[in-house]
């Protein structure tokens, strides 16, 4: 079984052989309702360095060193990002606002959003295929064939990532196996969920499988020693391979790069070695 063309092979050295537990990261890597958030994160904090007259470098410059330190956090609880754009903020000689002030900014802008495209699902106007990573479900009911469970690990607040997956149609899969913060807790780790998985599993690093779009959780999947997978993923109707996560996912480690899951079954079949 050759490699499907849609798939980068980083690491040609990646473990293949039977893979017993598969995580799931969720905005990016199963649900594209989110798809954009990044945009409203930076905007909301290059208007407040605005307003408080704090960008002394050209303005792209400024949003591109934001927009960095914003995805390094991605797969942090959502405060972490707060807490940073805050020491960003007193750095530059500003008074910052509480984190959970700017949280509570950003939250409202983004939900308006989210829950405009929740009501999408909710009354029937979208479906599910067109809310997640192109099949998204065939990858997860292709795991299940092999009987390997599925956990979700998310920094997104659990409430909404349990709703989000029922109106996704994923709560069959992934149901009662989603590790997120409860209300915007900050202590919430990735890492922490990763080797309590690992533990109560009863595998080893090396039989675990990740997918994801951020940085943090392809550091933790690795750093356990398991395969990681990044999932370069566009917004909902875009597709194709999203270069600048692409190369982010590289960075933090990933041995394959995936767009979507269109070649589910043959990566699986690749990954597993099947003659
Ligand atoms: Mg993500």
């Amino acid at each position: 079984m050759s490699l499907p063309p849609s798939v980068e092979l980083v690491n040609s050295g990646v473990r293949r052989g039977a893979f017993r537990v598969a995580l799931f990261d969720f905005d990016g890597t199963l649900s594209l309702v989110r798809e954009g958030w990044p945009r409203v994160m930076v905007d909301l904090m290059m208007g407040h360095l605005r307003d408080q007259r704090l960008i002394r470098e050209p303005e792209p410059a400024c949003a591109a060193h934001v927009e960095s330190f914003v995805m390094a956090l991605n797969g942090h609880p959502t405060i972490r990002q707060m807490e940073r754009f805050a020491e960003e903020v007193a750095a530059r000689g500003g008074t910052p606002a509480a984190p959970a002030v700017y949280l509570r900014q950003f939250l409202d802008t983004l939900l308006a959003v989210v829950y405009a495209r929740w009501g999408d699902l909710e009354s029937g106007r979208a479906r599910a295929a067109e809310w997640v990573v192109p099949n998204a479900h065939g990858i997860l009911r292709a795991f299940e064939a092999r009987g390997v469970p599925l956990f979700v690990a998310s920094g997104t607040d659990l409430a909404h990532v349990a709703r989000e997956a029922e109106l996704l149609q994923l709560t069959a899969h992934v149901g009662g196996r989603i590790a997120a913060p409860k209300d915007n807790d900050a202590s919430f780790r990735k890492r922490d969920v990763i080797e309590r998985t690992v533990r109560e599993s009863g595998i080893r690093g090396h039989e675990l499988i990740g997918f994801g779009d951020g940085v943090v959780e392809t550091q933790e999947v690795k750093r356990a020693g398991g395969v990681a997978v990044g999932v370069a993923s566009n917004p909902a109707g875009v597709g194709g391979v999203n270069a600048a996560k692409r190369d982010t996912l590289i960075a933090a480690g990933a041995d394959l790069i995936v767009p979507d899951y269109e070649h589910a079954t043959e990566l699986l079949a690749w990954l597993w070695g099947d003659a």
